[in-house]
């Protein structure tokens, strides 16, 4: 225990965080040991607070490999164009249904458009 580096309250530095704190942006230790402690003062005996690195920290619902797939091919499929069949590079807009140069393409297949006269 002796080894962990004791820190004065309100002086942790960046990069640690409690587990309350930790909490707080949707993290949490993840198994990891205490990284340090915090020390706060008090009339009756210090109370020690326990620090994680922030680094360390593991998201409260851990993503899997198959979840980051899942997650990949909807996002994927949501910016295929059912038209044309073409990645557009950004998510199909719902209100056209179809990649930009699909919507607005000329029906008669004509590159651009041609103003009529
Ligand atoms: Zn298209």
């Amino acid at each position: 225990m002796g080894a962990l580096p004791v820190f004065r309250w309100r002086l942790a530095p960046d990069g640690y965080a409690t587990r309350r704190q930790l909490r707080a942006r949707g993290l949490r230790p993840g198994g990891q040991c205490v990284a340090a402690q915090l020390e706060r003062p008090r009339r009756r005996g210090p109370l020690v607070a326990y620090l994680y690195r922030v680094d360390l920290a593991k998201p409260v619902r851990p993503m899997t490999p198959g979840r980051w797939a899942a997650l990949a091919a909807a996002n994927r499929a949501r910016r295929v164009c059912p038209a044309c069949r073409h990645d557009a590079g950004y998510v199909i807009p719902t209100s056209l249904g179809t990649c930009v140069p699909c919507a607005y393409a000329d029906p008669d297949g004509s590159e651009g458009s041609t103003p009529h006269g």
